[in-house]
């Protein structure tokens, strides 16, 4: 379980930090500053807010998902209509190159990645 601040995150464009420079605020539900989206020459600051505000619940819904991929680590195959063997996660050929991008894998990597767990 992450030790994060619990969501709902949200993009807070009246802070102050978003007044002075174009950066933009990201908070909780007290209006607690959770981050700042830093303004660059781009125009990703809205959409990175919006991402860093989306997190908790991207999280949980990931988590929600994949629980078996979670707990399961050992990839399954089965052989599907075609005569192929497929993952049964993601419904990929097996294969070499699976191993290295199953998105059940992914996801029990990123929703590591999110707790401060080791992958
Ligand atoms: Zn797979």
């Amino acid at each position: 379980m992450s030790n994060h601040t619990p969501g709902p995150w949200s993009v807070d464009v009246t802070r102050p930090v978003a007044a002075l420079n174009g950066d933009i605020a990201v908070v909780n539900d007290h209006g607690t500053l959770i981050a700042v989206a830093y303004l660059r020459r781009g125009k990703q600051t809205g959409a990175n807010a919006i991402l860093i505000a989306a997190a908790p619940e991207l999280l949980a819904a990931l988590e929600e998902l994949a629980p078996l991929a979670v707990e399961n680590t050992t990839l399954i195959y089965y052989q599907g209509a075609s005569g192929k063997w497929l993952c049964r996660w993601c419904l990929t050929p097996e294969g070499k190159a699976h191993l290295e991008s199953c998105s059940w894998r992914r996801a029990r990597e990123v929703i590591a990645k999110a707790r401060g767990e080791t992958a």
